[in-house]
């Protein structure tokens, strides 16, 4: 009897708790990029949208992301500029990110409801439709890294949890103490979230929140294929068990060379909802549509509508950029054989 009082006490106090509301600005933007005539490689990478607001960037933050921004697109540069595939140039860069404390992915990545850093991450080659991803995973350095290692070594393309650990471990990646993953801001973040929704794990997307910051790539190489690619710690204090939209091919994560390639950063359970990555692809290949209006389509005239916070980076098979947001920005940058690196963060600024 007092075991039924106490679960009914709870229950309504987690009830009667507003979950966060989504903070979406009105419309949306899609940009598209020029990178150059016939660039003879393409990258663009992301580190999450619903960026901070600008009064809350300080000048050092504000050069500590495009820096970092731009060392993930030199670094994958490297790796087409020299031939390499796409599949090591999304590595290469989403590496960059993962250990850069301020995105949420590898270490920075956002804390679930347990206070654990649990990673999600996909890969895809445009070239034949292979994948790989790994979901929920507690120990791996680099999730990209086994993502692509599920891709290229296994007839898989999703693994989970313990499995996923123990199958980087046996493809010899760096493993880490899950102490490794948390940062101070982090731990912060978690502790806000709780405080704001007592009894309650995280229900919706909020703007600006520290807690986003998910990572992502697509590449064009010199061989003329296209790999997309993403990778996250999901969303602060979700719940035990909760897996986005990250590693869902076709939902955060999907290329196509017929096409197009995708990564997404969001509110993944519309991403999920709405095969987002897949959509705007179809919507090229199938409706004949601009790269840039299947994605102003899905991201800002679908997913917009719906309350679905977020955005995507996109690239076409010859080398068309484009950014899509329906929230305040996107941490974002791209580069190519004709063009040096620009970034961008608030959504109503050009790259520079
Ligand atoms: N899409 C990620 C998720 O829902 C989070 C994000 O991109 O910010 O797990």
């Amino acid at each position: 009897m007092t075991r039924l009082l106490i679960t009914a006490v709870l229950l309504a106090v987690a009830g009667v708790a507003k979950p966060t509301e989504p903070i979406l600005l009105p419309g949306g933007d899609t940009e598209t990029l020029d990178m150059g005539r016939t660039p003879e490689w393409v990258i663009a990478v992301h580190g999450g949208a619903g960026v901070r607001l600008r009064e809350e960037m300080t000048p050092e933050m504000e050069t500590d992301y495009r820096r970092t921004l731009t060392e993930a697109l030199r670094a994958g540069a490297a790796v087409l500029d020299a031939g390499g595939s796409g599949a090591a140039a999304v590595e290469a860069a989403l590496r960059v990110l993962e250990d850069a404390p301020i995105f949420n992915a590898g270490r920075g990545a956002a804390l679930d409801s347990t206070g654990m850093a649990r990673h999600d991450a996909s890969i895809m080659r445009g070239s034949d439709r292979d994948a790989g991803a790994i979901a929920g995973s507690s120990r791996i350095r680099n999730p990209i890294s086994a993502a692509r290692a599920v891709m290229e070594q296994t007839d898989n393309v999703l693994l989970d949890g313990e499995g996923a650990d123990w199958f980087a471990a046996e493809q010899g990646l760096e493993m880490a103490d899950p102490l490794y993953f948390q940062t101070p801001a982090r731990r912060q973040s978690l502790l806000e979230r709780r405080a704001a929704e007592p009894g309650t794990v995280a229900k919706a997307n909020v703007s600006g929140e520290a807690g986003f910051g998910t990572v992502g790539a697509v590449v064009l190489d010199r061989n003329g294929d296209l790999t997309a690619g993403t990778s996250t710690g999901g969303r602060t204090n979700k719940r035990f068990g909760r897996i986005g939209d990250s590693p869902i091919i076709g939902a955060g994560t999907y290329a196509a060379n017929e096409s197009c390639a995708v990564s997404a950063t969001g509110h993944g359970e519309f991403f999920m909802r709405w095969t987002v990555a897949r959509d705007v692809c179809a919507r090229v290949e199938l409706a004949g549509e601009s790269l840039s209006d299947a994605a102003h389509h899905v991201v800002v005239d679908t997913l917009g509508a719906v309350g679905g916070g977020g955005a995507i980076i996109a690239l076409s098979p010859d080398g068309e950029v484009v950014f899509s947001m329906n929230e305040n920005g996107m941490y974002r940058g791209a580069m190519s054989s004709d063009r040096e690196p620009l970034t961008g963060i608030w959504r109503e600024d050009a790259l520079e």
